[in-house]
């Protein structure tokens, strides 16, 4: 069995992971840790790697090579009875709900609990309806099918069956995608309430920068495959140190918004079946020096805050200067 690094006493750590598919690379050489009881957003481009990196992490994929442990366990050769085990101690709510149509909601949220343990089904239906409460559901919608859910209920509905066996940890996919502002802003205050009330350690995958700003303690910002910057909440909106992300916060002038659109910087996602040898966004900075595009910048502390990492080879004064001037050219208050 492969023994992942000894790392801090991390809920998940991912040391130099790469996943390929074919030529088409979606993640290269990528470190991540997420701490007990933090809110940990990835956020990036659609297509930047964020479902695939959730995937891995909930060992429904492998990486092409380097190591994950989640809860303290390696899942590299991982056997399929500690893979039970573990996908007992974590819940997951999927980008598209993920529940059985031909299913009640209260038998969704019911079918972990089915699969897992030898309750009787009274005390299960019972634990369901307070699985229900708990996600701000009315009794009456544990009778209905999916279909006939509202988006926000669906998100909903599938975080109630995420809690259903009391996990330490939650993995959420594009919580508030597609969700009416009200909806998201409702999902967002729940997310926030079941961390504080329960102790529970989240990571969330999201294009959404409203969401992120108003909730996540920690947040990675990914873009062809790599990680751009990572940092708290705070110092990656205050003080983006990454073109990329800068450019993101440009474009966005209320965070608060909710509809953010992700792709206002000029030029088009990388072909990511052939990459440059530098920093995957070279092409589309405005300020890249001649090496951005030959030499891959190493993902380090920042200069100006230790707890930030950053891969840029600019120096986070012309990042800040450049971020003014944009917003300035936008008509965005400072
Ligand atoms: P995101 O969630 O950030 O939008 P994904 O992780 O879903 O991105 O996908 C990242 C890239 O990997 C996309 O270009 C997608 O087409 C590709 N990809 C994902 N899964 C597969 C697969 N099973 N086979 C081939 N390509 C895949
Ligand atoms: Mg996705």
């Amino acid at each position: 069995m492969t023994t992942a690094p000894s790392t801090t006493d991390a809920v998940i750590a991912m040391r130099q992971v790469g996943t390929r598919f074919g030529d088409h690379v979606v993640h290269a050489g990528l470190d991540l840790d997420v701490q007990r009881g933090e809110i940990f957003a990835v956020i990036g481009g659609s297509g930047s790697g964020k479902s695939t990196l959730l995937r891995e992490m909930i060992l429904l994929q492998k990486p092409s090579e380097g190591t994950i442990q989640v809860l303290g366990v390696a899942l590299e050769d991982i056997t399929d009875e500690a893979a039970l085990a573990l996908r007992q101690r974590w819940g997951v709510m999927f980008q598209h709900g993920g529940l059985f149509g031909s299913l009640t909601v209260l038998e969704n949220i019911g079918l972990p609990l089915r699969e897992h343990t030898d309750l009787a089904d009274p005390l299960i239906d019972e634990i369901a309806h307070w699985k229900l409460s708990m996600a701000g559901l009315k009794a009456e919608v544990a009778s209905q099918y999916p279909s006939e859910l509202s988006g926000g209920m669906m998100k909903r509905a599938s975080l109630a069956r995420a809690l259903a066996l009391d996990p330490e940890l939650l993995f959420l996919d594009e919580p508030t995608a597609g969700l009416d502002p009200g909806s998201a802003a409702g999902v967002d205050t729940l997310v926030r309430t079941l961390r504080d009330l329960y102790g529970l350690t989240i990571v969330m995958i999201t294009h959404d920068l409203g969401v992120v700003a108003g909730l996540c303690d920690e947040v990675m910002v990914l873009y062809g495959g790599q990680v751009m910057e990572q940092g708290s909440a705070e110092a990656i909106f205050y003080k983006p140190s990454h073109p990329y992300t800068a450019g993101l916060l440009a474009a966005v002038p209320r965070l608060e918004g909710g509809d953010a659109p992700m792709l206002a910087i000029p030029g088009a996602p990388p072909n990511m079946a052939k990459l440059p040898a530098g920093c995957p966004f070279t092409e589309r900075c405005v300020m890249a020096l001649p090496q951005c595009g030959t030499v891959r910048p190493v993902l380090a502390p920042a200069v100006h805050d230790e707890h930030v990492l950053r891969a840029c080879h600019l120096n986070i004064e012309a990042v800040t200067d450049n971020l003014q001037r944009l917003k300035a050219e936008q008509g965005v208050a400072a």
